[in-house]
Order: C-alpha cells, then structure tokens, then sequence
C-alpha cells in the first residue's frame, strides 16, 4: 500500500540522539490530532552517535529515514527530505525540541494563504552570541530580498509542495528560502512561534557559519538580481576595467614616446593588473555559483534509505 499522505514533516539531524525519540512522540500526539494522514521522514546529516538507531526502533511505518554518508550539512539534509517528501504540505522542523510540534495546526491553516509560512522565534531561545548575528543577518536579508519577515532561518517551516520541488538549497542557502522562494514568485506568509530552549545535545552552529552564511547571502544577491543576464552585469564591470587598463596603457606609452621618464608608473599598472584579477576571480566564483544553483545533481550520498526497503519495517 502506498498511499500518499497528506503532509510530509522533514527533520534534519545530526547527532540529536537524546532528542529524536521524544520528538517523534510530541510528533505522534499532535499529528493523531489532526484529520490528515502523514509521513515523518528523519534525514540523518551523518550522525556519529545513536541517531540512527534510535530512529530506527521506532515501530512507525510513517516514519522514514534516509541516512547520510557523512555529514553534508543541514541545507543538504533537507534538500534531500525535500526530494523525498511526496505530501501536499510539508513541514520542516529541528530536531532537537527547539521547535514545538505543537504549532503544526497553524502553519496548516496559515497555509491557506500563501505559497510557504515561516515561523518566526519571536522569543528565541538561544544565546545571545547567535541571536545577535542573527538579527544582523536578518536586517540584510530583509534589505536585501524585500521579503518583510522578521526571521528568515527559523529552520520551522510549512510549504506547500510545488514550493519544495522548485527551490535548491546547499551551503548555508536554507538561512535565505523565503527570500528564494519570494524571487521565484511564491508568497510568503510568517508565524510566531514558540521556541525552547536545547536540553540535550549541542548547537552545531559556530563562528565558521556566520562567514559561510555571509558568502552565500552574495549568492542569494547576484541570484535575485543577475541570474538571467549575468552577463550584463559582469560584462558591464569588465567593460570598465578594460577601457580603463585600456586607457592608462596608450597614456604611459604616449609618455614614454615623447621622452618622458615613466619613472615607477609599472607598479601602477601592476596595480591595475591586481584590480583586474581580483574582479575576474569575483566574477569567476559567481558565475560558478550561478551555474552550480541551477545544476541538479546532489552533493550528499545517501547509505540508507527507508524508502527503498520495499515492505517498510
Ligand atoms: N543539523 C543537521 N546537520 C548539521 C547541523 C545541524 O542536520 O550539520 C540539524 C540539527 O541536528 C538540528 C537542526 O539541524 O536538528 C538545527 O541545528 P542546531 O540546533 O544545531 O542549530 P541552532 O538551533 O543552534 O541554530
Ligand atoms: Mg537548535
């Protein structure tokens, strides 16, 4: 039998294996509540401790698991769940009793109204060492996108599935979905949303995130802005540099014919030369960027999946 449900929770994990059980209970009371049917599908993120196992005793043929080969990262994990999910909504939560199943219902209903709903940790739970970059991040991105939310990376969300299936994340690209899913044309509604504090376990999140979440908001940038006619934007500043370089030569050259010591003026060409290369390296990596957002192979090897065991557990 392989009905397909109505919502599909994904839940990224990586080393939660204090959490996961009492999660998927939280989950059981609130999901038996509600008059659809579901599936919950668990994506291990290369768990080293009992993640996997523990999910794994759970006597549940809703609940799926795909695990990972190594750690690949949260954006892959539910890039992945999101390939995976077959629901008409799906929602994604953390893995570790930060988010509150219990807000289910109201993402549902919120729903009604727009293409995806994020939640917003209005009260958030967390130290202030990640809430303060946080509201800078989210000060950006807001500036940024134009979406006027106030928490982009709540990772406690509901989409409706045509949402899922359209967008690619990787790196730290699942911080910015409303502001990609806003530049693909979806509305975004927001939530608040209860947050608690972590019990068990660690945060996996540090300093090397916020550089990486920096790097990948200039992705996030050039894709809402540039993504059809890079060319008209890297074209237009390399049209620039080159008439200038263009430019300086036929002066200096102009100098040197008519007998005029050039004196240390190469070392401003070498300058020059510098500016230049450092623009094409800028360039390079974004174009590669471009290219690499609109490709369709994952980055993540899957060592097990639930779903391909035909007669389930
Ligand atoms: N996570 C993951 N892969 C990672 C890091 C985190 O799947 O490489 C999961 C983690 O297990 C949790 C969720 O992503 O379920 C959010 O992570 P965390 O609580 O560490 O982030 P924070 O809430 O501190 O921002
Ligand atoms: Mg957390």
């Amino acid at each position: 039998m392989s009905n397909k449900p109505c919502i599909s929770i994904i839940i990224p994990v990586h080393n939660e294996e204090e959490n996961v059980l009492e999660l998927y209970e939280k989950l059981y009371s609130t999901l038996s509540l509600i008059e659809k049917t579901y599936e919950i599908i668990f994506i291990d993120d290369g768990s080293t401790d009992n993640t996997f196992e523990k999910i794994e005793s759970i006597k549940d043929c809703k609940v799926k698991v795909v695990r990972f080969q190594r750690n690949y990262g949260k954006a892959a994990a539910l890039s992945c769940g999101f390939k995976k999910s077959k629901g008409d909504i799906v929602i994604t939560l953390d893995g570790d009793l930060q988010d509150d199943p219990k807000e289910i219902p109201r993402f549902i209903n919120e729903l009604k109204k727009y293409d995806m709903v994020s939640g917003w940790k209005s009260k958030r739970q967390d130290p202030i060492s990640k809430t303060l970059p946080s509201k800078f991040f989210n000060w950006l991105t807001r500036f940024i996108s134009g979406v006027k939310i106030n928490d982009f990376n709540c990772g406690y969300k509901a989409y409706n599935n045509y949402v899922v299936k359209n967008i690619n994340i990787y790196g730290e690209l699942h911080r910015y979905i409303p502001a990609l899913a806003h530049w693909k044309g979806y509305t975004v509604g927001e939530i608040e949303v209860e947050h608690h504090p972590r019990i068990h376990g660690e945060s996996k999140y540090g300093v090397e995130r916020l550089l990486k979440g920096l790097l990948d908001l200039i992705t996030v940038t050039f894709l809402m802005m540039y993504k059809k006619r890079p060319l008209h934007m890297f074209g237009g500043i390399g049209f620039l540099l080159g008439f200038t370089g263009v430019f300086i030569s036929v002066y200096l050259v102009f100098l040197w014919i008519t007998g005029v010591e050039i004196g240390n003026r190469p070392l401003f060409m070498l300058g020059i030369l510098l500016t230049v290369i450092g623009a094409q390296f800028v360039s390079l990596g974004l174009i590669g960027e471009l290219i690499t957002n609109s490709r369709n192979n994952d980055d993540y090897i899957i060592k097990y999946d639930s779903y391909e065991l035909e007669n389930g557990r």
